[in-house]
């Protein structure tokens, strides 16, 4: 195989979408299988639909999920502009090509005689009406003009755009890696545009180029562009680059997590999940629609569960960090059929990377959400310890501080079960036999907490394990809950002889 070179090639419309992310993410991971290089093309010859904000976001969004580009329009590389607005001049030169060879051709025809084109083929019975070998003959282009009209129209600076005239007798042949053969007839194609009035170039027209010249091996793209592809082997024939087509590979629409349908914005917002990475300002309509990110979400988690959407490794596996992605990839196992987006799967995701997670990169967030939503101090060490105390229960790191009040708040309540079953005289003297010893000792590791209660006990004949629940309760207020020992550590001594006591007085 040739070096390999895939490209993400994203139009700076909007929001970047996770279905987009999950084709960077599949190219990234192509390209690091096979020590090839991934690279970023911004796509915005649509000056119509360009959005403030849409790259800068684009790029931030990469950069937080860790599948960055090396060669892009903000790292440059050897086959740059790599935005194609910076590259008009390029295209000229192969649309030139295509007019030379009778591959192209000029049409002058406005909008409304476009549409009175499709409305008489409509009536004519045709389905899906086309500028095509029969109807350009009936428009107004460089083929039923002479070249005196022609030139006339041109001197008066009339709009005029450049379509591919497609010869409807050419059979295009395809081999999708994923999809296997795609075979078209060119009597289905339309003469697409190629330039447009604003002497810029179309998709089609660009995307091919620059797939050419930055030498890319293989496109790796959304199904949608699957019904584009025949038009684009045409291109590649017609400029001349046949011999150095990529190879490409259609990945699967991702559903509705019910399955029906593409997921959209709305069918998120509907099921209340985020469909952008990062928080996104629409700076149109002024909503702000919350990132995965500020959800919660991991980004080894996120990339981890995007990597499951249309692929399999074909094992029981799951869990795999980036490196073991690249490793095990591969396009041949890629499916088809469209995949369902699982909210609860991705949920699922972020607990197991969470609770593999070291404290460092959460114990800053805990103390400030701590202070700032419920005015309480916390020291380094003991968010650190909170962290490993609540990782397991929690899906978001942001839900640990609001489940570790109890470790700084008097309980409000007490476990009813607890409270009836386990709570009688002999539970108070436990407890109370405990509470005294800890209120000397200010430090304490969840290993001395543990021992002093069991060594008291024993020292008392009362039993430790009966009287466990009871202790959790006064301490808590709950019947059940993460490790005691480590709660005690993390409160210390004084504090928890002050608990019980209180919850003493309140059990009375
Ligand atoms: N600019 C296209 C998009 O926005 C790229 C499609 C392709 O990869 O060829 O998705």
């Amino acid at each position: 195989m040739d070096q390999v070179r895939v490209r993400f090639a994203p139009s700076p419309t909007g929001a970047l979408h996770i279905g987009g992310v999950r084709t960077a993410l599949f190219n990234y991971l192509f390209a690091k299988k096979h020590n090839g290089t991934f690279i970023l093309r911004i796509e915005d010859t649509d000056q119509t639909r360009f959005v403030e904000g849409a790259e800068e976001y684009i790029k931030s969004s990469l950069e937080w999920c860790g599948i960055e580009p090396e060669e892009s329009p903000w790292n440059g590389g050897e086959y740059g502009p790599y935005r194609q607005s910076e590259r008009k001049e390029i295209y000229q030169q192969y649309v030139q090509k295509l007019l030379d060879d009778g591959n192209a051709y000029y049409a002058f025809d406005t909008p409304e005689e476009l549409d009175a084109m499709r409305e008489r083929l409509k009536e004519a019975g045709v389905a899906t009406p086309q500028y095509n070998a029969a109807a350009r003959m009936t428009m107004k282009n460089s083929l039923t003009l002479s070249a005196d009209e022609v030139k006339a129209k041109m001197d008066a600076g009339e709009p005029y755009v450049i379509r591919f005239k497609i010869d409807p007798k050419e059979e295009v042949r395809l081999n999708d890696i994923i999809r296997g053969w795609v075979h078209v007839h060119g009597s289905t194609l339309d003469d697409k545009v190629l330039m447009k009035s604003d002497g810029l170039p179309t998709y089609h027209l660009a995307n091919i180029v620059d797939d050419h010249l930055m030498k890319i091996t293989h496109v790796i793209r959304g199904e949608e562009w699957l019904p584009s592809a025949p038009l684009h082997v045409l291109l590649y024939k017609y400029l001349g680059f046949e011999e150095t087509m990529p190879k490409f590979a259609h990945l699967p629409l991702i559903l509705k997590p019910d399955g029906n349908g593409k997921l959209s914005k709305r069918a998120a917002d509907k099921a209340g999940f985020p469909i952008f990475p990062l928080n996104w300002n629409d700076p149109e309509t002024g909503d702000l629609s919350e990132g995965f990110k500020e959800a919660g979400y991991l980004p080894d988690a996120l990339i981890n569960f995007l990597s499951f959407l249309g692929w399999n490794p074909g094992t029981e596996q799951e869990i795999f960090s980036k490196e073991e992605l690249v490793e095990a990839f591969s396009l041949e196992k890629v499916n088809k059929a469209g995949t369902k987006f699982d909210i609860d799967k991705i949920k699922w995701f972020n607990q197991q990377y969470l609770k593999n997670k070291d404290a460092s990169e959460f114990a800053a967030n805990i103390q400030s959400d701590l202070k700032a939503q419920f005015g309480i101090e916390c020291s380094d060490e003991d968010a650190a310890a909170i962290f490993h105390l609540l990782k397991e229960r929690v899906t978001f790191p942001q839900e640990i501080a609001p489940n570790a009040l109890y470790l700084f708040q008097n309980p409000t309540e007490y476990d009813e079960k607890v409270a009836s079953k386990k709570w009688d005289k002999e539970a108070e003297k436990a407890v109370t036999l405990y509470a005294d010893a800890l209120n000397a000792k200010d430090t304490i590791s969840p290993e001395e907490a543990k021992e002093l209660f069991f060594g008291l006990m024993e020292e008392n004949g009362i039993k430790a394990g009966k009287n466990m629940q009871a202790l959790r309760m006064t301490i808590t207020g709950a019947g059940s809950g993460p490790d005691l020992m480590e709660i005690i550590s993390i409160m210390g001594g004084k504090a928890v002889h002050d608990r019980i006591k209180y919850s003493i007085n309140q059990l009375k």
